[in-house]
């Protein structure tokens, strides 16, 4: 999917717009109680084309002067984006700022449009022409709080898009990615795992996020490592906000079949390692659970079950996912991981027998009757898989709201049993029958 980013200073209206544009969509988060998606990335849709969009003002850079917030925004548009919304606003005019993000904006090849916020009426077209000095072609007078102009501005960000899919990869490679907090060791087990193929990406500016995809053979079969590790930019202040990490997170979850959650066993597990775990779930890839610097715990023979329960307690909605330790340092039991890699992903696209799986959910309701709500009882009638990557299933029933969510979770254990979904989420939707 092609990438917009929104750009521009301070309260020009970047949010109402990134609302905008992603309408209802930012709050579908599967039944995973508290985890939600930040505010700054999410999907949207115009004529039929889907899109991820980033709200670079969302990122705030702590500390940083004013000035140096929204250039190191502007970089980040530039690297993460395919098209770019340069956002100003019509009623302050053209500001020192907005040349400032211009000059950035110049630097980049992508394509920018300019959208000139706030123009709610006719009297006020005037006041664009100021912004064709901009030196970005004609400007798109919108109005985020009537969301009027969206239109146009769409037509732009679409006809802009890369017109080749980038990403010609076989079917059959599996992709995957690292995820975690800094220094749990990301980088060092890419190098692990690669040894001596390990290829040094260049530092330069608008670097495409395709340089970072390795590629690493196993055992005959070939794989695709996206590496967000190696991506870093030394020296570029919005590296270490939490923000940028997450959004970063997010790209490579979104390109990737299976993700690795990568959490340092020296320290344990922090909050922040739920969260990014959250988005490889809410995203619907396979996971498994990687267990770093294992090498530097002191451990006895309870050592291990007792930090895999803790994983287990806190990562509730992780429960199918495998957990591996190893030593990057070391590279003890790395090669534990390629396997598991591989039957999370077999998983992540298997396709179950309608007349089995049927089965499966009738020997279920004979076990746990189905739930009664004021008076009425859930009936089901039928279910089939309507996707892989993940696993979805429709289940055709009297009436959808009957469908609680524990009963739910059990008809999605009742699945996991008979199949074995290990390494990947499934997802069960209710569907009312005609
Ligand atoms: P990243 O930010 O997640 O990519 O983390 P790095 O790969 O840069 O590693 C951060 C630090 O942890 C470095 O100093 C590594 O040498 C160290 N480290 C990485 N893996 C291991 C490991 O398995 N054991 C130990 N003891 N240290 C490790």
């Amino acid at each position: 999917k092609p990438t917009v980013a929104i750009v521009g200073r301070p309260n020009v209206g970047k949010s109402t717009i990134f609302n905008r544009i992603v309408g209802e969509r930012i709050s579908i988060v599967e039944d995973v109680p508290g985890v939600t998606r930040d505010r700054i990335y999410s999907s949207g849709e115009w004529l039929n084309q889907y899109f991820n969009i980033i709200d670079t003002g969302g990122i705030e850079i702590s500390d940083a002067p004013f000035m140096t917030q929204i250039r190191e925004q502007a970089e980040i548009a530039i690297d993460e984006a395919d098209v770019i919304i340069f956002m100003t606003n019509g009623r302050e005019g053209l500001t020192s700022a907005d040349e400032e993000v211009a000059k950035i904006l110049y630097r980049s090849k992508k394509p920018v449009v300019v959208a000139v916020n706030k123009v709610d009426n006719p009297d006020m077209r005037d006041t664009l022409y100021d912004f064709y000095a901009l030196g970005f072609g004609e400007p798109i007078p919108i109005s985020g709080s009537h969301g009027l102009g969206l239109g146009d501005l769409l037509d732009f960000v679409i006809e802009n898009f890369p017109k080749d899919e980038e990403e010609d990869y076989d079917e059959d490679i599996i992709k995957f990615s690292l995820i975690g907090r800094p220094n749990v060791g990301k980088s060092s087990l890419v190098n692990a795992l690669l040894g001596e193929e390990r290829v040094i990406v260049s530092d330069v500016a608008g670097t495409t996020r395709d340089a970072i995809d390795t590629p690493y053979s196993y055992d005959g079969k070939d794989y695709v490592i996206i590496d967000t590790a190696g991506m870093r930019k030394k020296g570029k202040v919005y590296e270490t906000t939490e923000k940028y990490s997450v959004l970063r997170a997010l790209r490579a979850i979104e390109r990737s079949d299976v993700v690795l959650v990568v959490i340092n066993g020296e320290e344990g597990i922090i909050e922040q390692d739920k969260k990014i775990a959250g988005y490889a779930h809410e995203a619907g890839r396979a996971i498994v659970i990687v267990v770093n610097k294992w090498d530097a715990v002191e451990k006895d023979e309870k050592t291990m079950k007792e930090f895999e329960q803790k994983i287990r307690d806190h990562f509730l909605f992780l429960d199918y996912a495998p957990i591996v330790f190893l030593s990057a340092k070391t590279k003890k039991r790395v090669h534990t991981l390629i396997p598991k890699i591989e039957i999370a992903s077999e998983n992540h696209s298997m396709r179950v027998i309608t007349t089995v799986l049927n089965d499966v959910i009738m020997d279920a309701v004979a076990m746990n009757p189905t739930p009664t709500d004021k008076g009425q009882r859930l009936k089901i009638y039928y279910a089939t898989q309507v996707a892989v990557k993940p696993p979805t299933f429709v289940i055709f029933v009297n009436d959808p709201e009957l469908l609680h969510f524990s009963y739910k979770r059990f008809l999605e254990n009742r699945i996991r049993d008979a199949f074995g979904f290990e390494g990947t989420p499934i997802k069960l939707i209710a569907r009312p029958r005609k």
